[in-house]
């Protein structure tokens, strides 16, 4: 496949992606599937407009209807399929920067597609052997609700009433996006106060640039530290992703964040773990406490989804704080993970920060160095310098030290060599690091 991507589709308007492509796209995804209603969603890019009309022209043109749901969040886009059972499209370019826009193919169960399913929509695209309807068939488009159904979807995974008891203080940061029209709703229907910085939707992400990175969110961690919030979450573009802040403001990692929802999930249900090789074993000490197994996957939610639906596992993750739980949806939900942060919260009656520092203090230092293409033989040098250790190759090579362990893995979509160092002891990641590093100047 050359078109998609990890995450579908993506590029910039008239350099990398044509409307005519949205067209064609939209053409192969309503000859591939044959149910008779196809769903769209939109972010509130520039160039959204533009795509998701030569997409709804595609689908149309196949003989199919769009139900067009407005600019909403990916996750409410995935909900609204999942509920009525048929597939759908998302136009967005979900945490990349404003000139970026993107396609992406929702299943019919709400999940991320399979690769196959993207390559025979891909095949319809490249050999154009479109299914072309006729003018007393032709497909037509009505509009339709998915944020009600989304929020009410999300309150049936936490206890609404005991979190509205609470009246928590939340600052909210939307990224100028799609999070604006779900997350407001959602934090009034749990009864906080919430204070909305970059809260009108503006394409060009004046406020800040739409990946929640620690370094992205600067402001809505000034305004954390003398506002008194007991939780401040930011999301990312389209929605899927939350990262949040304690009542101190301090960032918490996500890879903890997801092991805190998993001990809180487990709590009320059993059931297998997937989580990737990135993540600490963190999670394997809360799968241990409740008697479950973690199967540990390649990097990537898509491939996290894969094995929880081969597995019907409970609940997976990422290192990024991604929370997936199946029952609910097969992808990550930052509304969600918003939710079952105040959930956890007020089953406990403790604030945010003290149930992070009741975990075991595995630290996850992440390391990205670019431009790099050499990753077969720096990995056959470390291998062999590391020969002691236990290796795996599930994604890269990761070395496993007890419960320490050295990732390197290669980007799959720049020249990039990522380092991920993981260990309860700062000094053992301090000593593993300067290692690594010598093999990639030398
Ligand atoms: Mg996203």
């Amino acid at each position: 496949m050359t078109l998609f991507g990890t995450n579908g589709i993506r590029g910039v308007l008239n350099e990398s992606l044509d409307p005519e492509m949205g067209y064609k796209f939209g053409m192969a995804v309503g000859t591939y599937y044959d149910t008779e209603d196809i769903a769209l969603g939109y972010d509130n890019r520039t160039t959204s407009d533009i795509f998701r009309t030569a997409i709804e022209s595609g689908v149309l043109n196949s003989g199919k209807n769009v139900i067009d749901l407005g600019m909403v969040p990916t996750p409410a886009v995935q909900i609204y399929c999942k509920l009525h059972k048929i597939p759908g499209i998302m136009v967005t370019a979900s945490h990349n920067p404003s000139e970026f826009n993107g396609f992406k193919i929702i299943a019919i169960d709400g999940s991320n597609p399979g690769k196959e399913d993207e390559a025979k929509v891909e095949d319809i695209m490249t050999k154009e052997s479109f299914v072309k309807t006729t003018w007393d068939f032709v497909g037509r488009i009505r509009n339709d609700d998915a944020i009600y159904p989304y929020i009410n979807e999300i309150l049936k995974n936490v206890a609404p009433n005991r979190i509205r008891g609470k009246r928590f203080r939340v600052l909210v940061d939307c990224a100028n996006s799609t999070t604006l029209v779900t997350t407001p709703l959602l934090l009034r229907k749990l009864g906080t106060r919430y204070v909305s910085i970059n809260g009108n939707p503006d394409g060009s992400f004046p406020g800040r640039d739409p990946e929640p990175s620690e370094d992205n969110i600067r402001d809505m961690r000034s305004l954390a530290r003398i506002g008194g919030f007991d939780l401040s979450v930011a999301h990312d573009g389209d929605g899927d992703r939350a990262t949040f802040l304690d009542e101190k403001g301090d960032l918490i990692d996500g890879d903890k964040f997801v092991a805190l929802v998993a001990d809180h999930v487990l709590e009320q249900q059993k059931g297998d773990l997937v989580f990737p090789v990135a993540s600490s074993f963190l999670i394997d000490r809360i799968a241990e406490k409740h008697g479950v197994r973690v199967v540990r996957t390649a990097v990537g939610a898509p491939m996290v989804s894969d094995v929880l639906t081969k597995i019907h596992g409970l609940m997976g993750g990422e290192e990024n704080g991604k929370v997936i739980l199946p029952q609910y949806l097969n992808a990550g939900d930052g509304g969600l993970s918003v939710a079952m942060a105040l959930d956890l919260m007020s089953s406990t009656n403790m604030e945010i920060s003290k149930l992070i520092k009741q975990l075991p203090d595995y630290r996850l230092k992440r390391i990205k160095i670019a431009g790099r293409t050499d990753f077969e033989s720096i990995k056959g040098k470390i291998k062999d310098f590391y020969k002691k250790m236990e290796a795996d190759e599930i994604d890269g090579l990761r070395l496993v030290d007890r419960d320490s362990f050295i990732l390197i893995r290669k980007s799959g979509t720049e020249p990039v060599i990522r380092i991920y160092l993981s260990s309860m002891d700062p000094d053992w990641i301090n000593a593993r690091e300067r290692e690594v590093m010598k093999f990639l100047s030398g």
